[in-house]
């Protein structure tokens, strides 16, 4: 569970080709990192991956199910936004049930969940507390908790640390890569930061106005980039 395909995936906006076309096999289980300068399109590609934009040409599989043209709920993959989102009236716990409640789980399932969802994140001893009494790394672990509960067949992030101090986000980085191993849940995340990219990724798309450069693990690009923006953008001598 949890392998997606992009096949000629494109995206106009009006007049404007964000994505000509793209190809790409993403495997259950995998972290991959999408990575490239500001206005490049990754965000647009995560959106429709995530069924927030729709296509304007191609088509999208999860599990080998085409999920073109369908809705976000649809699809079940949990997506975190760089801002936290959480909903500031209430607490940590209420913010984590949420996506539960709407579903209409009952609630001792619910209570099972979020429990076991603040258990993995470190969140047991702040359920009671509202977002503003959470540190910016706690209100991030909230967001991820929310996704948790959902249980989906892969996560997608947006750029989830930008709002973070550099050592938080080192340790984000650490955290976010331990959720991985723990729940070997496929990891869809996008970052301008070549070091998030290089430290999280087992694969790594490089993205270029839309199209990409080159896929491979960070020793690939590292060792053999394909071209002088791969070079440039990972940082090898090349
Ligand atoms: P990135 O996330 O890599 O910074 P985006 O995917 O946000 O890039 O944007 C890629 C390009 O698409 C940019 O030129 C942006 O202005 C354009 N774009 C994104 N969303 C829209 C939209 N809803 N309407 C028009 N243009 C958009
Ligand atoms: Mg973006």
């Amino acid at each position: 569970m949890g392998s997606i395909t992009l096949n000629k995936v494109s995206k106009s906006f009006g007049e404007a080709k964000v994505i000509p076309s793209i190809d790409l096999e993403i495997q259950d289980g995998e972290f991959v990192v999408f990575v490239g300068p500001s206005g490049c399109g990754k965000s647009t590609l995560l959106r429709l991956i995530a069924g927030l934009e729709d296509v304007s040409g191609g088509s999208i599989l999860i599990d080998g199910q085409d999920v073109t043209g369908k809705a976000p709920a649809q699809r079940r993959l949990a997506m975190v936004f760089q801002s936290y989102a959480l909903y500031p009236h209430m607490s940590v716990r209420k913010n984590i049930a949420f996506p539960l409640k709407m579903a209409k789980m009952d609630k001792a399932a619910i209570d099972q969940k979020v429990a076991d969802a603040a258990g993995i994140l470190n969140l047991t001893d702040y359920l009671e507390r509202r977002p503003s009494q959470l540190s910016g790394g706690q209100r991030q672990r909230v967001a991820i908790g929310r996704a948790i509960v959902r249980e989906p067949t892969a996560f997608l992030f947006d750029e989830p640390l930008s709002n973070l101090d550099a050592s938080l986000r080192g340790t984000m980085r650490l955290e976010i890569s331990q959720l991985h191993n723990q729940l070997k849940t496929t990891m869809v995340y996008v970052t301008h930061d070549q070091v998030e990219a290089m430290t999280m990724a087992d694969k790594i798309v490089v993205l270029n106005r839309g199209n990409i450069e080159q896929v491979g693990s960070p020793l690939d690009l590292y060792s053999s980039p394909r071209n002088l923006f791969v070079a440039g953008f990972i940082g090898s001598p090349k």
